[in-house]
């Protein structure tokens, strides 16, 4: 327990978070970590004891963003120097000393491999001054290994992420994970169904599975096992389907996972991020045909139409094999939302390779894409390619005409749900009208309800899609079909 010599009053903390869900729920865990240590949430960041900025070093300008934010922090850390500031994340794995050398006013840095050790980072800080503890690789052994393994403390009640693996075996070219997250490694099967046990005890009705590469979740257990004589204990790590197994063949596992999250009782919607479509197998789009509470959504990162440019990222499929899983998976699964992501100008991109990439945008008719346009991350093979990086000006062309392709195929999905009755959770008060409150669809997709604003966090309601914008739907209520399960009004924004 950490100690509070400057005040009676509980201290305080602040979690500013960059970067993808991954790093978001880290950041739930190390405010969890903070409050089973008793401080409690700052009304603002100002105000905080402590503050931690979880990096991600995958967007654009990150380093920026944080020695920006970080020059900021600064003036407050003169006016209160008992405060403490903590760099996290991936960009302070990466970056380690740099930080402290750029920034001395920070109290500790910790890496991607040692979430678990924040409390006790900022005790030792406190006691014997600045702590840098930045881990190669993770612990095996450690029961701490997975972030959803620690306390939390979730935005939302009905809805939470559940980590199933860390880290990332492939290499594509643009990517800095691999390198600051390390080697998959995958959590106990029997661990996951016990957390998302828990998770529905405390009335969260919704999960989504998290790793850099879901598709692949267990396969590196199940190769760990093949060798080894069965035991009884073999369901614990890997689920009863493979334990049970005579063949014991070395395979992924998330398809008995989807099969095993569905049934845990309380549990309505399963969710998932991020698949690889080369890792993309029959037996995951047949648990997602299957189990009722898989929801309709695929994200499948394209990164490329063209073969060439699939093959210089380091992709692992084609433009072809890609349309092939996707047909399958439509095929089999009804009402299938598919999003995207889609790297512009990747070094070495010629027109003709942009045009592939726009007819397959066009030919597949995504509901939505996170449109980037490149940038390099440094240490990764792609920023090495400055020869071949193209022109900003042809990069920005590119990226309009990508973004007419999407907005027209989005519009046309969002359309197309008009006069459809559908499941929706609300998730809170509406941004654009007191009047209003939003909820998802079971497609994920947003929706905005009228005159519903007394509808609780939570509720699962049946709703009429009554019109539709290209980011949005609006709906009306016909019915509330299961309350919140947890007991926390949304707030009105205005009279
Ligand atoms: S699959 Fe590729 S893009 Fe995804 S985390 Fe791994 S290396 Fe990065």
């Amino acid at each position: 327990m950490s100690e509070n010599s400057e005040s009676l009053l509980p201290r305080t903390y602040a979690v500013r978070t960059y970067g993808c869900q991954m790093n978001e729920h880290d950041s739930e865990r190390i405010a969890g970590l903070l409050e089973a240590d008793g401080l409690t949430l700052a009304d603002t960041e100002e105000e905080a004891d402590v503050i931690v900025l979880n990096t991600c070093c995958i967007r654009e300008n990150a380093d920026n963003k944080l020695y920006g934010a970080l020059g900021n922090l600064k003036t407050l850390k003169e006016q209160r120097p008992n405060i403490q500031i903590a760099v996290a994340g991936c960009l302070a794995q990466k970056d380690r000393e740099i930080i402290q050398e750029r920034a001395g006013h920070v109290d500790v840095v910790f890496g991607t491999h040692n979430v678990h050790r924040a409390v006790d980072l900022l005790d030792e800080a406190r006691k014997n001054g600045p702590v840098i503890e930045i881990l190669e690789e993770v612990v095996q052994e450690d029961a701490d290994l997975f972030p959803s393994a620690l306390p939390t403390r979730r935005e939302e009640e009905h809805t939470a992420w559940v980590t199933l693996q860390i880290g990332c075996d492939n290499s594509c070219a643009f990517c800095i994970v691999p390198a600051v997250r390390g080697p998959e490694i995958s959590r106990p099967f029997g661990q996951l169904i016990d957390e998302v046990k828990d998770l529905a005890f405390d009335g969260v009705t919704e999960v989504t599975l998290l790793g850099q590469n879901v598709n692949s979740y267990g396969r590196d257990l199940t190769m760990k096992l093949r060798q080894e004589a069965e035991k009884p204990t073999d369901h614990l790590l890997v689920g009863e389907l493979w334990a049970s197994d005579s063949n014991r063949r070395p395979r992924p596992l998330f398809a008995d996972l989807l099969r095993a999250v569905g049934e845990v009782e309380g549990i309505e919607r399963v969710r998932y991020t991020s698949p690889h479509p080369k890792d993309l197998r029959p037996e995951t789009i047949a648990a997602m045909a299957e189990v009722p509470e898989v929801c309709e959504h695929l994200h499948l990162p394209l990164q490329s139409g063209s073969d060439r440019i699939l093959a210089s990222m380091h992709r692992g499929y084609t433009a072809e094999r890609y349309l092939e899983k996707l047909n399958e998976a439509r095929a089999q699964i009804p009402d299938l939302a598919v999003t995207t992501d889609i790297i512009v100008g990747f070094p070495g991109e010629t027109e003709e390779d942009f045009v592939q990439t726009l007819e397959l945008a066009a030919e597949v008719g995504f509901d939505s894409a996170y449109t980037f346009i490149f940038s390099p991350r440094p240490g990764t093979e792609a920023a090495e390619m400055t020869d071949q990086y193209v022109d900003h000006e042809i990069c920005v062309e590119r990226y309009e005409r990508l973004r007419r392709v999407i907005n027209r195929s989005s519009s046309l999905t969002h359309r197309n749900r008009v006069g459809k009755v559908e499941s929706v959770v609300i998730e809170g008060p509406g941004k654009r009208s007191p009047d209003q409150v939003t909820g998802r669809t079971r497609q994920n997709k947003l929706v905005h309800l009228e005159s519903s604003k007394d509808l609780t966090v939570g509720t699962y309601a049946k709703v009429q899609i009554t019109d539709a914008a290209g980011h949005y739907l609006m709906g009306e209520l016909i019915q509330v079909t299961a309350p919140a399960k947890h007991r926390r009004r949304i707030p009105v924004v205005s009279a």
